[in-house]
């Protein structure tokens, strides 16, 4: 049988050999891979817009998008790195940030779905989450899948295989059971396995950052949206 030479590396998780670029913080100054942080894209007007794909053109300043470092990134350090003068407010950021990354973490759930990289139903997503039979009990921790639970489902945390991936981190809240419903031509929908561990990665870190980003100074997301794009559905 022929296999597609990037058929693993399309299915496993990242090599640890290969290295990821880093980006040093407009905030605390520190380095890491820009993943953890989130890229500001500064317009030739000083104004500071998020960019939360990262894929943006424009000059790219990033921050970890945590309240002491936008602080700081908004004191100053976003004009050091640009060598200019910058606008950025950390309460309106949030909400744009928040909005942004909900609707990318959906935009990518709703394209993983159409190339059937999206399995629904409980029994196929207890198998994505359990991996393939004979890949031993880690096979879908190693291959990235991903619980999302409807912000309006009932105990997510129903069989072991979805308790699991919720302690693992692996499960996050995102749509009403009516919303991923559609994506199926379902009525509802409770919850949904991603295969593709790089979607999955990415849906991961666009939820984290929509959760984080209501915990800024400013962000004036209402109460009654909060259940949305929890990073996991524990202690429901
Ligand atoms: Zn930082």
């Amino acid at each position: 049988m022929l296999v597609p030479m990037n058929a693993a590396a399309d299915n496993g998780p990242p090599r640890a050999a290969r290295r990821a670029p880093e980006r040093t913080c407009a905030g605390c100054g520190k380095k890491g891979p820009p993943v953890e942080m989130l890229r500001l894209v500064v317009d030739p007007d000083g104004a500071a817009a998020p960019d939360v794909a990262g894929s943006s053109f424009g000059r790219g300043v990033h921050v970890h998008p945590t309240q002491p470092c936008l602080d700081r990134a908004a004191r100053g350090g976003v004009a050091r790195s640009v060598k200019g003068k910058v606008s950025l407010d950390v309460g309106p950021l949030a909400d744009v940030v928040h909005e942004a990354a909900l609707r990318r973490a959906w935009s990518l759930l709703v394209g993983a779905s159409r190339a059937r990289l999206v399995k629904w139903g409980a029994r196929a997503v207890e198998e994505a989450l359990a991996g393939p039979p004979g890949e031993g009990p880690d096979a879908g921790a190693r291959r990235g899948a991903l619980l999302v639970v409807a912000s309006d489902a009932a105990r997510p945390d129903a069989t072991p295989a979805f308790s699991r991936a919720i302690a693992e981190g692996r499960a996050v809240v995102l749509g009403t059971k009516a919303e991923l419903g559609a994506l199926f031509r379902q009525e509802e929908v409770a919850f949904c396995a991603v295969l593709d561990h790089k979607v999955s990665r990415e849906v991961h870190r666009m939820c984290d950052l929509a959760v984080v980003s209501r915990t800024w100074s400013g962000s004036s997301i209402s109460r009654s949206k909060e259940a949305a794009c929890r990073r996991s559905p524990e202690g429901r």
